[in-house]
């Protein structure tokens, strides 16, 4: 043990080995009694890893010990170096410097004889085998393309102290993390703490409807050149865009669905989503109308952001003359923030590619009123009317909303139909929710045809001043 000079508060630490002996070498032990601090200097003890030649990669720093046994004799240039002992029982050396913040350690040295008995002498060479065994994966490891650094530039203790706060090193994160993503870090270092997603307004998430619609096109009645408009748009370039490829066509990007209220603009939107197993994201338009100037065109940038990191989207706007609508000078010089919000519309619908993931369907009862940039060809390139359905599609109607309701047989639907003219999907729908009130009205099991006349008369007769029917059709003249 020699001091590494005044007030240095270290020392070098020898320890003699035998004649043939130049450094550890897998077969002598090195046994010690630790007191108190002195286990933090154990365990670095331990836990230092060795190069090929079975020398540690990093010093080992041991302050203040006491030698219990020392069989050999020092060399002789040794005792030099020794200063004189304080102990006063001459066993304990101190280093140079403040004897009170010595970390005290007491190293036992046994030689190769004493190694080979003893009751520890079993389970020594094993643990001696196992770090063997360690030492040389760690080494292949290294010289394999792993990306293991070699064991000399680990920092075990601050590896530890990461697994236990569960932080993961920048490096190793990007690598494994996908690109784009938030990552969150502690404040006073920069480590990743968890990979946060995208920061989206939760009030745009709560748009997504669902991930598939449970709506098919057999539970649309009628609109069958509707579905077959719309199927061309959304369904064809989803599922088979190699065909588009081939001709060097881009697909049209969206579709606009105008018609009166109540029939089935949003019941086949749903349709569609179903059958491409795309994700459906509802907006309405009164939504992105925001009290803030730019929180509306924030939200749909938003709202597209999520649509592109779906598989399969389809972004329909409802109501979309509320956003929409034509530009008009408000008098006041300002730009309007309802114009704001349209035109980052125009600028999305622009943004994304044709032939991508996300087709974008909007539906409005008045089409008259929207701004034509909106509507120009390259955005909105189909637009699609849904007109009050024929008797054929009534029936139907008919039958779609009564087949899970418990009716009784040979109920004639066609002349159902036939009573309820100029009524749109939604009325049908009433109607045969009305049959199914009087039914249980009545406390009866199965709803009965008269059910349905006397729904018809409430519902088609009786509200016909409620119906907005008359009031949308001359604006699709
Ligand atoms: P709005 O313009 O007011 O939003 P809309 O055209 O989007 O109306 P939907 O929401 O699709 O109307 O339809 C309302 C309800 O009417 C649907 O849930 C469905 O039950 C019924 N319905 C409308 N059209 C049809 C149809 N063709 N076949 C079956 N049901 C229909």
């Amino acid at each position: 043990m020699a001091s590494m000079g005044a007030n240095q508060n270290a020392s070098q630490f020898y320890i003699t080995l035998c004649d043939n002996l130049h450094s550890f070498d897998g077969k002598h032990t090195v046994f010690g009694v630790v007191v108190d601090e002195g286990r933090d200097t154990m365990s670095q003890l331990k836990e230092s890893s060795v190069n090929k030649e079975h020398r540690p990669y990093k010093p080992i720093m041991i302050i203040g010990m006491e030698i219990i046994d020392d069989p050999f004799d020092d060399p002789p240039k040794l005792a030099q170096l020794i200063p004189v002992s304080t102990d006063e029982e001459g066993d304990s050396v101190s280093t140079g410097g403040s004897t009170d913040e010595e970390h005290e350690l007491r190293v036992c040295l046994w030689n190769q004889k004493l190694k080979g008995s003893g009751p520890y002498s079993a389970a020594i060479k094993k643990v001696e085998k196992e770090v063997e065994d360690l030492a040389k994966k760690i080494n292949y490891l290294c010289d394999t393309d792993t990306g293991l650094a070699p064991s000399s530039q680990w920092d075990l203790a601050s590896d530890k102290r990461m697994i236990k706060e569960e932080i993961l090193p920048l490096a190793l994160a990007i690598k494994f993390l996908p690109r784009k993503c938030s990552l969150s870090h502690a404040r006073w270092k920069y480590q990743i703490q968890i990979p946060l997603p995208p920061k989206i307004d939760h009030r745009v998430t709560m748009m997504t409807v669902e991930e598939k619609p449970d709506v098919t096109c057999n539970d649309v009645g009628g609109c069958k050149e509707q579905i077959e408009k719309i199927r061309a748009v959304v369904e064809l370039p989803m599922l088979h865009p190699e065909k588009f490829v081939k001709l060097g066509i881009d697909p049209p990007k969206g579709v606009l669905c105008y018609g009166p209220p109540g029939t089935g603009k949003t019941l086949l939107a749903r349709a569609v989503a179903n059958r491409t197993d795309a994700c459906f994201i509802r907006v309405i338009g009164s939504e992105l109308v925001q009290k803030y100037v730019g929180e509306g065109a924030r939200m749909v940038r938003e709202l597209f952001q999520m649509a592109r990191s779906k598989k399969a989207c389809i972004v329909f706007f409802d109501e979309v003359d509320a956003i929409g609508g034509a530009r008009f000078d408000d008098g006041v010089g300002g730009d309007n923030e309802v114009q704001r919000t349209m035109l980052e519309i125009v600028n999305q619908l622009d943004g994304f590619d044709a032939r991508g993931n996300i087709k974008v369907l909007m539906a409005t009862n008045r089409p008259d009123t929207l701004d034509p940039a909106l509507l120009r060809p390259g955005r909105l390139d189909r637009k699609v009317e849904f007109g009050l359905p024929d008797l054929e599609s009534r029936t139907q109607i008919f039958k779609i909303h009564t087949r899970t309701m418990n009716c009784e047989r040979d109920i004639r639907f066609e002349l159902l139909a036939r009573l309820c003219p100029n009524s749109t999907g939604a009325d049908i729908r009433s109607v045969c929710t009305e049959a199914g009130m009087y039914a249980i009205r009545a406390r009866r099991k199965t709803v009965t045809e008269k059910d349905f006349l006397d729904a018809v008369n409430k519902v088609i007769k009786g509200y016909q001043k409620f119906s907005a029917t008359p009031k949308y059709m001359p604006h699709y003249v």
